[in-house]
């Protein structure tokens, strides 16, 4: 600090002299590099899996005690991302969206004059979910049909966007996913260290090809087993929270760093380096108290919520009730402090003061059917239930016996395999039979197989889990909404999208239903605001376009369908046409193919245009329309004014 200060005075006292030579200097900027590692463990990047890893830490700073504020690939990274814990966020699990009112690091960087480019190898951190702003690219792009790419298929993509050249300092952020469950690295790799040591390998590639600042980070770690868990999210402790971290660039002077940090603080990290601020930087020793969360159990099955506070040696877990852990002399945690440890008011007030998710706020979740699909393909699958909290709420580490049942359940249901799915459900909620996830999954599955009287007793259950449900509402309206009494949907429907907008299934449902009672202005409008919130399918685009046009809606129908693009040329040229927009029709209707069983219609109408165009072949044009009509354009041609006068 002193050395620095002096530099900057006798700076000052250069330029004061008056010597025109001297300029200020440009702020030292580097370029900057994060690498966020997926599921790895901070006890598995060792110098004979991770050599990569250690010849840069051999340079770095490398903190031996680094844990993620909660066990999850997107809230972990919105941590990374924000410098928040996810109660600040939002985001207490995946697919859930990140609210787009809290800054992001990009954005600041960006506005700071850096070029940003993210490079993610997996569906639960695409752009959707809110982690893209601000950087000039994203790439999110997986091979199909998968939901994830190796770290090879990442890597030769960022080295292709690093060979060109830019004189803008940059800002990259790479994800890799491969040691995520299930674990099959390529060849001569094998298990879960084979993933990590393939990871390594690419991770090489990659920092030899970049000059510059760079962390490196596990997002969580992987339970493997421990207290009964094989992968992460459901507990808090050193198999899943306790990740590696390394920082190295200007400023950061080599070595080892036995405190307790946050990974949140890579966040004011690399706002030091960019200039921006330093406070709560990881190049400053800062003591604090660091925090962790695991809502997901609370969240999809109603259990205990659970808070972490670790303070020097001692981690204090609060769910349900209270467990320390001395985790340097006991880092399996089996000896349970709690009786005797000497809890820190810091600690006490960390706990007391963390907000558990409330009940009425919850952040919008990942609701079409696709997008669970996509996030269960890659092992997760979020329910989308609030939380009921219950007095008699099991605590997560007593209920690790349903972890597999739970997880081979919900895979099952979002793969659309109900039959498989029901007698897995049932055994859960004979073992926890609050379950509301469990119970509201069977009431969908016996729906959607069609056994009605099952479905309902089964909907009843879990109205009496709890009675205010928006979930139990939503699923009931949406299974009376398939069958017979769809009438009976009409207000359920209409109070969970009052309620809600934001509930996909729901307003679909209740878009088809107005169109059955022939509401159809009302039917356009639903689609309408649908849209805004996903991607619509082609057939989709056609199918409003189609609806609007008969309703007489010109300008959403010309929407519609120019946005459908393929083959709906008639359709456009036609509203085109009615619209007075002669020359896009004349443009749309030239591109309907003689084979087009709608081609009589388009000389008819193309004819038309002509007339009114004044084209000189307008003439020919008619009587092309008449040597190709059926029986409804002859007509039509025949019944036509303009064409009398030519
Ligand atoms: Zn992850």
């Amino acid at each position: 600090m002193v050395h620095c200060s002096a530099v900057r005075k006798l700076l000052v006292l250069v330029a004061l002299i008056g010597c025109t030579k001297v300029e200020t200097p440009p702020p030292a900027r580097p370029s900057i590099l994060l690498v966020t590692l997926d599921t790895t463990r901070a006890d598995v990047v060792r110098p004979e899996v991770a050599p990569n890893f250690n010849a840069l830490a051999a340079r770095g700073l490398r903190f031996n005690r680094a844990y993620t504020p909660v066990p999850q690939t997107l809230s972990a990274h919105c941590s990374i991302m924000t410098g928040l814990y996810p109660a600040g966020h939002g985001v207490h699990e995946n697919g859930r969206y990140l609210s787009d009112r809290v800054p992001l690091l990009a954005e600041q960087l960006k506005a700071a004059g850096y070029r940003t480019a993210a490079f993610v190898s997996a569906f639960a951190l695409a752009r959707r979910f809110g982690l893209g702003r601000g950087f000039d690219v994203y790439d999110d792009q997986m091979p199909e049909p998968q939901e994830e790419r190796t770290a090879k298929e990442t890597t030769d993509r960022v080295l292709a966007y690093l060979a060109k050249p830019s004189p803008q300092t940059s800002f990259i952020w790479v994800h890799y996913y491969d040691p995520h469950f299930p674990y099959a690295p390529p060849p001569p790799f094998r298990g879960y260290e084979g993933e990590v040591a393939f990871m390594d390998q690419q991770l090489g590639r990659l920092l030899s090809a970049f000059h510059g600042a760079v962390i490196i980070v596990g997002d969580h770690g992987e339970g493997l087993g421990e207290h009964g868990e094989a992968q992460h999210g459901n507990l808090l402790y050193q198999a899943t929270m306790h990740v590696p971290l390394l920082v190295a660039g200007p400023g950061v002077t080599p070595g080892v760093n036995d405190t307790p940090v946050s990974t949140r603080r890579i966040f004011h990290t690399i706002r030091d380096w960019a200039g921006l601020d330093a406070s709560h930087s990881l190049r400053r020793n800062e003591k604090e108290v660091v925090v962790g969360e695991a809502m997901k159990p609370f969240l999809d099955y109603g259990w205990q919520p659970q808070v972490m506070a670790l303070e020097n040696r001692l981690k204090t877990i609060s769910a349900g009730k209270i467990e320390v852990y001395d985790v340097i002399a006991d880092p399996a945690e089996v000896h349970d402090l709690a009786a005797t440890a000497d809890i820190s008011r810091d600690v006490r007030a960390a706990l007391r003061d963390y907000p558990i998710p409330s009940q009425d706020v919850p952040a919008p979740a990942a609701t079409t059917d696709e997008e669970r699909r996509k996030l269960a393909s890659l092992g997760y699958v979020s329910a989308t239930t609030k939380p009921v909290v219950r007095s008699d709420a099991p605590r997560p580490a007593d209920m690790a016996r349903l972890f597999p049942l739970l997880d081979e359940a919900a895979q099952l249901f979002v793969a659309q395999r109900y039959r498989d799915a029901i007698p897995i459900l049932q055994r859960i909620l004979k073992d926890d039979p609050n379950n509301l996830d469990a119970a509201l999954r069977l009431a969908t599955s016996y729906s959607s197989l069609g056994r009605d009287r099952e479905a309902l007793a089964a909907f009843e259950r879990a109205q009496a889990i709890d009675p205010n449900s928006e979930d139990v509402r939503t699923y009931l309206a949406l299974h009376l909404a398939r069958g017979k009494d769809w009438q009976k949907a009409i207000p359920l429907l209409e109070r969970v999208v009052a309620e809600n907008p934001d509930r996909l299934p729901a307003v679909e449902a209740l878009a088809l239903v107005r169109e059955r009672q022939g509401l159809f202005e009302d039917a356009i409008r639903l689609r309408q605001q649908i849209y805004r919130q996903r991607t619509p399918t082609s057939a989709e685009l056609v199918q409003l376009g189609r609806l609007a046009m008969d309703v007489g809606q010109t300008a959403v129908a010309i929407d519609a369908f120019e946005k459908a693009r393929n083959d709906h040329d008639l359709e456009l040229g036609v509203l085109y046409l009615s619209a007075g927009r002669l020359t896009e029709a004349r443009d749309a209707l030239d591109r309907v193919a003689a084979s087009d069983p709608g081609y009589p219609m388009a000389l008819f109408k193309r004819a038309q245009v002509s007339v009114l165009l004044h084209e000189p072949d307008a003439p020919a044009r008619i009587a092309a329309a008449r040597a190709n009509a059926t029986p409804l354009t002859r007509e039509l041609i025949a019944r036509e004014r303009l064409f009398g006068g030519v």
